[in-house]
Parts: C-alpha cells; sequence; structure tokens
C-alpha cells in the first residue's frame, strides 16, 4: 500500500480522476504543427511584452519577436519560422484584445542558433535561472507567474526544497500525466537544475495516487538521482494547488499572504520543469506545450503544438467538433476561464481545452444559503463561504476582508459542493480584484 499525503478539506468533482480524464489520459502526445500561429504578447502575470519584429520579418524558430517589459515581464519567441504576416490587436482569453504576432509557417524548421550548457549536473548553478529567463519560461499550470522571479531567492530566505506538482487534480487535463508518462527525464532534469540553482537538499515529484503508472515512471526515473524522491498524494481536488501541496508533501503552512519561499519551498508544475531543462541544457526557449483537446471533438487528444497555435486548428486535429460547440474553455472546468471563440491561441500557461456541447449540464439558479456548512467542509484554507457572500452581498468589502477573502484559492470547491448552488468564488475573485484596487490607490 503506498502512503498518501493530503490536505483538509477539498473535493472529489465528478470524473477528476475517471470519467473527464478518461477520453485522454491513454493517448500519448501527438506532435501538431499548423500553417500559422497567433503569438499574443500578453500571455504571462505581468505587463505585455513589446513585440519586437514587423510585417514582412522574415523570422527563424526559437527568435526573439516580444521583449520583456517590466518587472514580471516575460521574453516572447516565435514558435515556428516563416513570415510575420500581421501584428495586430486579437481578441484573446478574458475577452480583452492584445498585441498579437502572427507569423505563415514556411515549414522549414529553421531553428535560430541556440546555446546550451549542456548536463545540469556539471554546469555552472549560476547559469540557471539567467537560463529560465532567457527562455521566457513562466508557469505552464496555468498562473504563467514568471519563472525566473520565483527561482530568484530574496535575501535572507532558503528553500530546502522544490516540488515538482505531478498532481493534475483539474478535471480533464492529461497533459502532465503524459508527459511524466513519456518524457520523466526532463522533469527530472529541471528540477535538479533548479535544486541546484537554489541550492535545495531535497526534491520531490508529487503525484496523485490516481496515476500509477505515472509514479512509477518518475521513481524508475529518479532512481540514483540527487536528493529525489517521488511522493504520492490522494487524489483531491484542488491538491495541485501550490499551498495545499506543499501542507501535503512538508506539512508546513504557508501563512496569510504569504509565499513558499517563506516555509522554505518552490513548487513548479511537472511541464515547467520540463522546459527549464530545455532550457539550461540546449538553450531552447519555451515554444510549445502539451495541450489536452477534449470534451466534443471527435478525436480527443493530447498535442505539442506551438504556443500561438489557435483552438480551431488544434480542434481540426481532433477531426473536428462533433456537434456545435456551446463553450469553450481553456483550461479544465474548475478553474479554466471561457474562450471568446476558436480564434483564441494557446499560450504558455494553456494545458487543456475543453469543448462543451448542448448536452453540458445546464446553468443552475441559485436558491438562498440554508446554513448547511458544506462550504466550509470544503474549503481548503478554512474560509466560511458563506458568510464571505452574505459581506460581499451587503457590499461590506470590509467585512469580507476582515474574514479573510483575499486568502481564497478561487478553486471553486465551495459552490461545487453547494447544494444551493450559490455563486461562491465568482463573487469572490470580485471582491478580491476590487480590494486589491483599493489597496493599490
Ligand atoms: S472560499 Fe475560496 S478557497 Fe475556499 S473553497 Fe471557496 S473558492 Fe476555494
Ligand atoms: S454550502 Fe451553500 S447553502 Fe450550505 S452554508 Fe454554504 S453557501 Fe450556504
Amino acid at each position: 500500500m503506498l502512503p498518501k499525503r493530503t490536505f483538509r478539506g477539498g473535493i472529489h468533482p465528478l470524473g477528476s480522476s475517471g470519467g473527464s480524464k478518461k477520453p485522454t489520459k491513454g493517448k500519448k502526445i501527438v506532435e501538431f504543427t499548423p500553417e500559422s500561429v497567433v503569438i499574443p504578447m500578453a500571455m504571462h502575470m505581468g505587463a505585455p511584452s513589446k513585440p519586437i519584429v514587423k510585417k514582412g520579418d522574415k523570422v527563424k524558430k526559437g527568435q526573439l519577436i516580444g521583449e520583456p517589459v517590466g518587472f514580471l515581464g516575460v521574453a516572447v519567441h516565435s514558435s515556428v519560422s516563416g513570415e510575420v504576416i500581421a501584428i495586430e490587436k486579437r481578441m484573446q482569453l478574458g475577452a480583452t484584445q492584445c498585441d498579437c504576432v502572427v507569423i505563415n509557417n514556411d515549414f522549414a524548421d529553421d531553428w535560430v542558433e541556440l546555446s546550451g550548457h549542456g548536463n545540469v549536473e556539471a554546469c555552472d548553478p549560476d547559469v540557471v535561472v539567467p537560463s529560465v529567463k532567457e527562455a521566457g519560461i513562466c508557469g505552464e499550470g496555468g498562473a504563467a507567474f514568471p519563472t525566473h522571479i520565483k527561482l530568484s531567492v530574496p535575501s535572507g530566505k532558503k528553500c530546502d526544497t522544490v516540488i515538482i506538482n505531478g498532481a493534475e487534480c483539474e478535471t480533464y487535463m492529461t497533459c502532465d500525466h503524459r508527459l511524466m508518462l513519456e518524457e520523466p527525464g526532463r522533469i527530472i532534469d529541471g528540477l535538479r537544475a533548479v535544486m541546484r540553482a537554489v541550492d535545495a537538499q531535497k526534491g520531490i515529484i508529487a503525484i496523485e495516487d490516481n496515476k500509477r503508472d505515472a509514479i512509477a515512471a518518475m521513481r524508475e526515473t529518479a532512481r540514483g538521482r540527487i536528493g529525489v524522491s517521488v511522493e504520492v498524494l490522494k487524489a483531491k481536488y484542488p491538491q495541485g494547488s501550490e499551498k495545499q501541496i506543499i501542507q501535503a508533501v512538508c506539512g508546513r503552512e504557508v501563512p496569510t499572504g504569504g509565499l513558499p519561499i517563506d516555509v522554505g519551498a518552490i513548487v513548479l508544475n511537472a511541464s515547467t520543469a520540463a522546459s527549464i531543462a530545455d532550457a539550461v541544457i540546449y538553450g531552447i526557449p519555451l515554444i510549445s506545450r502539451v495541450v489536452t483537446v477534449t470534451g466534443s471533438v471527435k478525436s480527443p487528444a493530447n498535442l505539442r503544438v506551438p504556443i500561438g497555435t489557435i483552438v480551431e486548428d488544434m480542434v481540426s486535429a481532433c477531426d473536428g467538433y462533433v456537434t456545435d460547440p456551446k463553450k469553450i474553455i481553456m483550461g479544465g472546468a474548475m478553474t479554466g476561464l471561457c474562450a471568446y471563440d476558436h480564434s483564441v491561441s494557446v499560450t504558455k500557461g494553456t494545458g487543456g481545452v475543453v469543448i462543451f456541447d448542448e448536452h453540458m449540464p445546464e446553468h443552475r439558479e441559485e436558491s438562498p444559503c440554508i446554513r448547511c456548512g458544506k462550504c466550509v467542509d470544503v474549503c481548503p484554507v478554512r474560509l466560511n463561504p458563506y458568510l464571505i457572500r452574505k459581506y460581499i452581498d451587503k457590499n461590506d468589502l470590509k467585512a469580507a476582508e476582515d474574514e479573510h477573502v483575499m486568502d481564497c484559492l478561487l478553486c471553486g470547491s465551495c459552490s461545487y459542493a453547494c447544494p444551493s448552488y450559490r455563486f461562491l468564488n465568482g463573487f469572490f475573485k470580485i471582491a478580491k480584484e476590487r480590494i486589491a484596487k483599493a489597496r493599490k490607490g
């Protein structure tokens, strides 16, 4: 019997470990390259990057096309070789327009000159963070936080443990599961590069117990690697949330308003770790990723696509829609965002595209709170969701703040568990944004 670690609260969304993942969890990663890409300059936390190419330019694969802007800026590179045919504002995720570089693929696969540092065990540890920065890596688990900043440990802090998040607790998504099965060496190389860069003694790959094949593959590959081990987590949502995974793996609680580094930990998504390995060893920038394309498509798949591939092209690669799509979710059903239409691009943080059709559950009207306490029971950060909602309804943001709404993970567990179908996390998101804006003045 494998030991299982977990955290308080959480839920088991229907199909999080079985049904919704079933169509793709056995599907090997398949390469797909479209005829053109639409690369957004805003696909990370922080200010949009500044395009440095112009219409008519010929670009190589891996060439810098967007310069980082500001402290949280991230570099953007061309994901194909070809010709820039437009730089224009296009609607992207969140129904916002941003500058996009549109490139026609010439299929020459003509790469820019790359320079890496070779073996992660032998290279100078000081090259890791600059390599990650140059490669434009940001969190591939969805948050898209610039990775070089996460790896820059502030003075006075110490990281002793690097955790690779292989939980993939979100519904529908299987891209990290497949990566752990098919390319475990890249993930462990990335982990070791980071461990050496921040001088951490422990590197832990944390995987939910519903992915036994991935656990076996990672354990086999980790054999003999210094300080690296695999921990088995109980399959539960939101097990992959940073604070919950640290609690489960290290038994440490990140303080309110604090960061993982405050308790000596850094958490990286499995795909991000693989990209770090590519950047350090070969100098390859983050220009492609694995995306689970599933739901109402004829042949659900795990596709490795260039960043900037649009949903419509990926759906074609999956033999088209089963029926007219009703909703396109970028990410999983619990935390994903609704796309404006199928012209939206894959970004560095896009792990899944889920197509819903008319068979999806209908929207249900909310009814008054019956004080059953189920939302409290499932909240992984011990909040009182029903009370916070009551204060938000009264427009009393101070009271909501006093009830720690800013600690809300927006995981949606409370809304999922509520028998009255109360809209909770959606209200909390808006409240958090308003409070954060007020704090900035
Ligand atoms: S209050 Fe926030 S953290 Fe707690 S269950 Fe609801 S969405 Fe998740
Ligand atoms: S789960 Fe829903 S009905 Fe029950 S206390 Fe929370 S908000 Fe009220």
